[in-house]
């Protein structure tokens, strides 16, 4: 098959294959006006909870909503120092936030782009209440140590497994380490409904129960509201497609890291390019397959003109945003993420994705390494 596109993110195409699965779904749904919360989305929770080997999985309305509404029902308030990494999305930091806490972050693991155990300690102080770390690309942090770390000094920890779906490190999947998982169901995401949704996996039945509360209201039966919450509730039609799509999961991840190991074997001999580090005790399931390069910008526009697109993820890291200015965090507080920031390059990665595309893809790669080593060439000194 000629090649001489790659997109990003082909959702079309995932949906072209679910299709006979999914619309009849989505029709059980209107058909019962299921719409807000009820049997579809706690179906699709008792599935969720199974597949992360947790006791509870409560759907919400999104990843973000996810992660505030498990720091709320952990009890995060104002005041709280939590910690966690400035090379995340957004939503990881606004969550602790909107808590009314003072996110601090720490550096990250250059090889794994994860989370640094060896900074945390540094980063705790009397104030320090909690620990996000961020299972980033699709590759869990190293939790055994992280969770030493926060039973020495008595910390919580909230998973931000958003990018992770299905991802394990030492067989134990991700969101069942901490005292929560909380994971985005964003349509891009390795598990992504149809519009917007997310999920608190626990252990913990009291807590789930909270969040319960706090997702609808405070209301623990109709017109009785025994706390002030709000409204995070997951939609019956997402609930009805994310079941459908979790059956297909596992096949998905494994499509992924397939992609990844072409990529990897092809990439090893090209000069310039910085691969992604799979530890060897984690399962990588690659949301995202990030390579690095010093000319980033000359890279992308390169793929662009061969039909390949590219993200980054994140050209600024968190302490480095407007909206955190008030952190008072200059440039170079965080060496290794800002390194990995100016370099980072998102390569297409999806299940749908064909062997033509990855080989177009590394063949866009191959010939832009080749012209930039020989330029490299003439100008050091003989
Ligand atoms: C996608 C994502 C979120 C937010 O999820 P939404 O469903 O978009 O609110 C949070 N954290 C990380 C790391 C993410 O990738």
């Amino acid at each position: 098959m000629k090649v001489n596109k790659v997109p990003f993110l082909d959702l079309k195409a995932q949906y072209a294959q679910l299709r006979d699965e999914i619309n009849p779904a989505i029709q059980q749904v209107l058909d019962s006006a299921a719409f807000a919360g009820g049997p579809f989305v706690q179906k699709f929770e008792e599935e969720f909870a199974d597949f992360c080997g947790c006791a509870e999985a409560v759907g919400v309305s999104s990843g973000t909503d996810a992660l505030w509404l498990a720091l709320l029902a952990l009890g995060i308030k104002p005041d709280d120092e939590v910690i966690t990494v400035p090379n995340t999305f957004m939503a990881t930091a606004e969550a602790l936030s909107l808590c009314g806490a003072r996110p601090v972050f720490v550096d990250i693991h250059e090889p794994t782009y994860l989370m640094d155990p060896l900074c945390i300690e540094a980063a705790i102080t009397a104030k320090t209440k909690a620990i996000i770390p961020v299972h980033l690309f699709g590759q869990m942090a190293d939790m055994d140590a992280i969770m030493k770390i926060a039973r020495r000094h008595g910390l919580l920890v909230v998973e931000d497994a958003s990018q992770a779906h299905g991802a394990e490190f030492k067989g134990q999947p991700a969101g069942s380490f901490g005292d929560a998982g909380c994971f985005s169901f964003y349509p891009g995401k390795n598990l992504g409904a149809y519009g917007e949704a997310g999920a608190v996996v626990t252990h913990n039945a009291e807590l789930a129960q909270r969040i319960r509360l706090l997702r609808d209201h405070g209301q623990p039966h109709k017109y009785i509201h025994s706390v002030i919450g709000w409204n995070c509730r997951m939609d019956g039609i997402q609930g009805a497609v994310l079941s459908v799509k979790l059956k297909h999961l596992q096949a998905a991840n494994e499509a992924r890291r397939n992609h990844a190991e072409c990529y990897e074997t092809l990439f090893s001999c090209l000069p310039g390019i910085i691969r992604p580090v799979a530890a060897t005790d984690a399962k990588h399931v690659y949301h995202i397959y990030s390579i690095r390069t010093p000319d980033r910008d000359g890279l992308i526009k390169h793929l662009d003109q061969t039909g390949v697109s590219c993200g980054i993820h994140y050209p600024i890291p968190l302490h480095l945003q407007e909206a955190y200015r008030h952190l008072g965090l200059e440039k170079g507080s965080f060496p290794i993420a800002e390194r990995c920031a100016s370099e980072q390059i998102s390569l297409p990665m999806y299940p749908e994705l064909t062997h033509d595309q990855v080989l177009w893809v590394v063949a866009g790669i191959a010939d832009w390494s080749t012209t930039r080593s020989e330029f490299d060439r003439t100008e050091s000194p003989p």
